[in-house]
């Protein structure tokens, strides 16, 4: 697969983005940047060179390097104070990478035009795939967790809802602690987003406007949570987007965006901004869009052929 913040003129058409080869670029070729078409099935092909030593050179120039899981247990360095507390026992499944086709699926699931949003938090070890267990028996999930690992979520592939609801927390998870902290720490813009759906729908909006390279999204996974203090820290001196939802009957996403902004301008955030999707009308049904994930959905290229 190609990681496509590595690529250049990037285009979306329908199903596909046409993008400049890097292979052709490198030896002056491709200024227009139209050689190179990238399928939602992650293959790729250049219009002009379909030579093995070609598809190759498009690899090294801009592939996704298949990262393994960071391991979960860490050599405790004697000398050194901890600088954070020790970590929970979290019990996770066996994680590997979603695979092309898991990731189309949860993209059709959800109307989204692309996946490449999962495809960039996947290659930032943020998504991953595992089997896990209810109501007496394993299922296929995708699971949002981080190098931190303290936090982990699960919600079914099949789109079905766990015993205990649409997503799962597994065990030994601190529940309230943000999923991306950690991974956030290099980037100038934090993406804060209430729940799995939206956490992965954060890249694919921020990719489409052609930011992604500079953002971070940090998932917060249930609205009635706060942050805790010893998270505080890494909202520092970030320009944070916050993702409120629309309330409902149910939630009151409004009202956890409003306590999650007071805490961050007092971690000192250099600024805080709602993102407010409800102006953005749903494809499907008109209706107004009441998270970033419906959001998401409503991207379309505007010149598909
Ligand atoms: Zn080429």
């Amino acid at each position: 697969m190609l990681d496509l913040c590595h690529l250049e003129k990037v285009k979306k058409r329908r199903g596909k983005v046409v993008c400049a080869c890097p292979a052709c670029r490198e030896t002056g070729g491709d200024r227009e940047g139209e050689h190179l078409a990238v399928f939602d099935s992650g293959a790729f092909h250049c219009a002009v060179d379909a030579s093995e030593a070609h598809r190759k050179r498009i690899f090294e120039l801009a592939g996704v390097r298949s990262s393994a899981p960071p391991s979960i247990v860490r050599r405790p360095v004697a000398a050194k104070p901890l600088i954070h507390p020790a970590p929970h026992r979290l019990r996770l499944p066996k994680l590997r990478s979603l695979n092309v086709a898991e990731m189309a699926r949860i993209a059709e699931q959800r109307g989204w035009p692309l996946f490449v949003g999962m495809e960039l938090l996947s290659g930032r070890g943020l998504l991953w795939h595992g089997r896990v267990w209810d109501g007496g028996a394993e299922h296929d999930a995708w699971i949002v967790t981080d190098s931190a690992r303290r936090n982990a979520q699960a919600r079914r592939m099949d789109g079905l809802p766990w015993k205990c609801g649409k997503a799962k927390t597994l065990p030994g998870s601190l529940a309230a602690w943000p999923v991306g902290l950690e991974e956030s720490r290099d980037y100038p813009h934090v993406m804060l987003c209430e729940g799995g759906p939206d956490f992965l729908a954060a890249l694919l909006v921020a990719w489409w406007h052609g930011y992604a390279a500079t953002l971070a999204p940090v998932a917060i996974l249930g609205a009635g949570l706060s942050i805790p203090g010893g998270a505080l820290h890494y909202f520092a001196g970030k320009e944070i987007t916050l993702c409120q939802h629309a309330d409902t009957a149910h939630t009151k996403g409004q009202d956890a965006a409003q306590r999650w902004a007071a805490q961050l301008r007092g971690a000192g955030a250099a600024s805080v901004q709602f993102a407010d999707f409800a102006r953005a009308r749903a494809i499907a049904d008109g209706r107004p869009c009441k998270d970033l994930a419906d959001f998401a959905a409503t991207l379309r290229a505007p010149m598909s052929e």
